[in-house]
């Protein structure tokens, strides 16, 4: 089966996400594409907008500027009530079909990026990050004591099989007991080469914690990796998804979004923040345990939207003069540049990982980054008219641009070092390797990580310095020979 298409559009808070999902809708309604579909819906994925009324602090785009294309999934949860991602996802997902089966293109935007991922990817894709935990496996069941002796049998030195024997309690250290650290990486390179390329030999504890796992369950961790890799295998994506990434430079994005605090004041922030303080103590525990909904729970929800812990003690009486107000409004803007720190840094750690990550094995994800920086005639030419060509181009099935051609920014941004997301090209990603050069002691060999940090191991004064001296001693060496 064919995928259908998806138009996600993530960004910061504040750079324009909700007009370019209209453009590209208003486009999508003119129709006459060879892909023959026709027309658009918009789906909020903004966790803060799900809710009703509240539109200042929300940030919701005005009626007006939606110019008729229809939203979902937006201003329908009461406040105080939790909506997760969870359910927003099979919500959307049931929309989106509902949408495709209607001929229309879903185009999902908000700001609230991991509810986009977890829509588009599988959850076990996600829901193994890169991290230690994949490396330590869960209870896995004993092998039989003959392979469990096959294992061992590869350890041919006496010492080691004594060691093997009688595991430390706790790691040595590498610093003072230099000798029974690297013995210990020496055991695990016997037994499996392959973790022990993972650990540095100083890394005593997660190179014991190898050892811990053969001895527990007669099985390699390795091995055991590879297993739980297969398992969670990155599935088919579940659609043809296009990604637009709109991004301002954050010194300009800054001021915008101070500016954009100031008017949220003047359009009446400080009411809303009222009416909920109002729901909030209406219903709260020490009121009536029998109220309307005692589950509601009224720091989650809507009761995170920035501004409402920023104004509530000024709002509250505790505070009311000039000053207080001016510090509320000071905390409300650091909040929210913080805010958009936050979004940009998820997209570039989590979300651009994963969607290189899906692009190395199968089916192409296509991401762009939409150089929003400049507003007026730049906005223009820098994201709607890319925007709407690849979108088109991306609907037809021709050839797409290379997505850092797009803009320096484009260049820079998605560069990011290659992460490995995939257990088994974690482990190889992050492989060992000694250092011929430092290495003066061979019970001490120097290790670094292959890739970028052997690049700049190699540019390090040290090692050029020794380099160096190796290279006139070999100089020396010929001439005397
Ligand atoms: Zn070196």
């Amino acid at each position: 089966m064919t995928l259908r298409p998806l138009i996600a559009i993530c960004g910061t808070t504040g750079v324009g996400k909700s007009n370019i999902a209209v453009e590209l809708a208003l486009r999508l309604g003119q129709g006459g594409f060879r892909h023959g579909w026709r027309g658009a819906k918009i789906i909020n994925a903004d966790s803060m907008q799900v809710y009703e009324g509240l539109d200042v602090i929300t940030n919701k785009m005005p009626k007006e500027e939606r110019k008729d294309v229809e939203h979902l999934l937006m201003d329908f949860k009461k406040p105080g009530e939790q909506y997760v991602v969870g359910q927003w996802v099979q919500d959307a997902t049931k929309l989106i079909n509902e949408i495709h089966e209607n001929g229309e293109v879903p185009i999902v935007v908000g700001g609230t990026s991991y509810w986009i991922q977890h829509l588009v990817f599988s959850d076990r894709l996600i829901g193994s990050p890169p991290n230690e935990k994949v490396l330590t496996p869960p209870k896995q069941p004993h092998k039989s004591l003959d392979e469990m002796q096959e294992l061992v049998a590869q350890v041919t030195e006496p010492e080691l099989l004594q060691l093997f024997e009688f595991l430390p309690e706790s790691p040595p250290s590498a610093g003072t007991d230099p000798d029974a650290a690297f013995k210990m990486h020496n055991l695990l390179n016997a037994l499996d080469p392959v973790m022990a390329a993972r650990w540095h030999w100083r890394d005593t504890r997660k190179v014991l914690r190898s050892l811990e796992i053969i001895k527990e369950t007669g099985r390699k961790g390795s091995d055991i990796v590879a297993e739980q890799a297969s398992r969670s295998a990155v599935s088919e994506p579940k659609f043809r998804t296009l990604f637009f990434w709109l991004y301002a430079e954050p010194s300009v994005l800054e001021k915008r979004l101070y500016e954009r605090v100031d008017k949220m004041i003047e359009l009446g922030l400080l009411d809303e923040i009222r009416t909920l303080q109002r729901i909030a103590s209406e219903v709260s525990p020490d009121s009536s345990p029998s109220a309307h909904n005692s589950e509601v729970d009224y720091s989650l929800g809507i009761y995170q939207a920035i501004g409402y812990k920023e104004f509530h003690d000024f709002l509250s009486g505790t505070e009311t003069s000039q000053g207080d107000f001016s510090r509320a409004v000071d905390r409300m803007k650091l909040s929210t540049r913080q805010y958009a720190k936050r979004q940009i840094s998820w997209i570039r750690n989590k979300l651009i990982p994963i969607v290189n990550s899906v692009n190395q094995q199968r089916t192409q994800t296509p991401l762009y980054l939409l150089d929003a920086t400049e507003l007026g005639s730049e906005w223009m030419t820098n994201v709607q008219e890319p925007a709407i060509k690849i979108m088109e181009d991306f609907l037809d099935d021709r050839d797409l641009p290379e997505p850092k051609s797009l803009s320096e920014r484009a260049r820079n941004l998605l560069s990011v070092r290659e992460k490995a997301v995939e257990p088994t090209a974690v482990l190889e990603a992050r492989r060992k390797v000694i250092c011929p050069i430092c290495t003066t002691e061979e019970n001490r060999p120097v290790m670094i990580e292959q890739g970028p940090e052997w690049e700049i191991h190699q540019g390090t004064r040290s090692h050029k310095r020794l380099a160096a001296k190796a290279e006139r001693e070999r100089r020396t060496n010929d001439t005397i020979s």
